[in-house]
């Protein structure tokens, strides 16, 4: 057993005050917790921050939400405004982990949360992220591929990222608010943005400065047209996404006007699917239109040996929402 410290954040500023190398914030732990038990993460001190940000949704310039990074996940996904304005992410939020999970998880928790790879997880492994420059498992034949990247993933790594409702904010646009030791002014992260691509250093996930507080996320006003999520999993509860799919999309007179699209469990950040927007906008809003939006998108893949049915899966998922969404 390792021991540690522990300290309560009263607010953002002691929280970001409290960071040292080799410390780390602690949300409900759902996550951290875990690693630190698996060996994975092995902070010398943790910062409580359940009380260093906003524990409340409020209601954001022009129509939009201001979502506290403390907000638990099952409190966002029963927010009637969220439920009735931004359905993409209440189904995201209720589609992850289960109620026991969802009522400690918290909302900047749940953005950080790290791979669930079995060789990050598994000390006895070669990873990358875990250990920079000791390789990567992944990559050995026969390595157990299922879960893994099949967009945008490099040499070094092919975790995937495995938060659902981070896929939803990245469809949604929404912008997350940080503050750090050195500036102590807020800045706001645009989404896609936060997560970043593995290129030759795994080991960031984001692009977070070390001590680097997440504050809160806002979501614009609601997008015009029709969202849902949509995820694959292997179990009904309980499991992370194989892929899923945050769709918005408005058509009018049979014609896409516009789209807003994001996959989960395929890269190493929620991956917008700029390709397939464009393919479709201005199309008649029909199943070959989709069909060519998702084949658009797809052409990017490289699947490592033992995960290409994720390609199809996406393909024919994406198509899916969207014919749901046009019906
Ligand atoms: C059995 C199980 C099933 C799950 N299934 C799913 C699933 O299907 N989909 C899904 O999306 N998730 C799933 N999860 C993951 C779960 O959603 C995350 O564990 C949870 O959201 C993390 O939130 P937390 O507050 O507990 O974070 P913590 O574990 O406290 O922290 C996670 C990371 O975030 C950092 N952190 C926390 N708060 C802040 C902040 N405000 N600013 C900066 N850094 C911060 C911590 O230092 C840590 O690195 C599952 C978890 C379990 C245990």
């Amino acid at each position: 057993m390792r021991s540690f410290a522990y300290t309560r954040a009263a607010d953002g500023h002691e929280a970001v005050a409290a960071y040292r190398q080799g410390a780390a914030y602690l949300g409900g732990g759902t996550n951290l917790v875990d690693l630190m038990r698996l060996g994975v993460a092995t902070p010398d001190s943790l910062i409580d921050v359940t009380r260093a940000t906003s524990g409340q949704v409020d209601d954001g310039p022009g129509g939009g939400l201001l979502i506290g990074a403390a907000v638990r996940n099952s409190e966002l996904a029963a927010d009637l405004r969220v439920r009735e304005r931004y359905p993409v992410l209440a189904r995201a939020v209720l589609d992850g982990a289960s109620w026991q999970v969802r009522n400690m998880a918290t909302v900047g928790g749940n953005l950080l949360q790290r791979t669930r790879c079995p060789y990050f997880q598994d000390v006895l492994t070669a990873c990358n992220k875990r250990r920079p420059g000791s390789g990567c498992q992944a990559m050995a034949p026969g390595a157990e591929t299922a879960n893994l990247a099949i967009l945008g993933q490099s040499a070094a790594c092919a975790a995937t990222h495995p938060s659902d409702m981070a896929v939803a904010l990245t469809a949604l646009g929404a912008t997350v608010h940080v503050c750090g030791p050195d500036s102590r002014e807020e800045r706001g992260i645009p989404m896609p943005g936060l997560h970043r691509l593995p290129e030759t250093t795994p080991e960031r996930d984001t692009v977070l400065a070390p001590g680097e507080l997440i504050t809160a996320v806002e979501l614009p006003p609601p997008p015009p047209g029709r969202s849902t999520y949509r995820k694959v999993r292997e179990r009904a509860s309980f499991a992370f996404a194989l892929v899923s799919v945050a769709a918005v999309l408005e058509v009018a007179d049979g014609t896409v006007t516009s789209s807003r699209l994001a996959l989960g469990g395929v890269a190493h950040a929620p991956w917008r699917c700029h390709a397939a927007e464009q393919a479709m906008r201005g199309e008649p809003a029909t199943a070959d239109t989709y069909a060519g939006a998702a084949e658009a998108e797809l052409a990017a893949a490289r699947p490592l040996p033992g995960n290409e049915y994720k390609v199809t899966l996406a393909r024919n998922l994406i198509a899916a929402v969207l014919e749901e969404l046009t019906s």
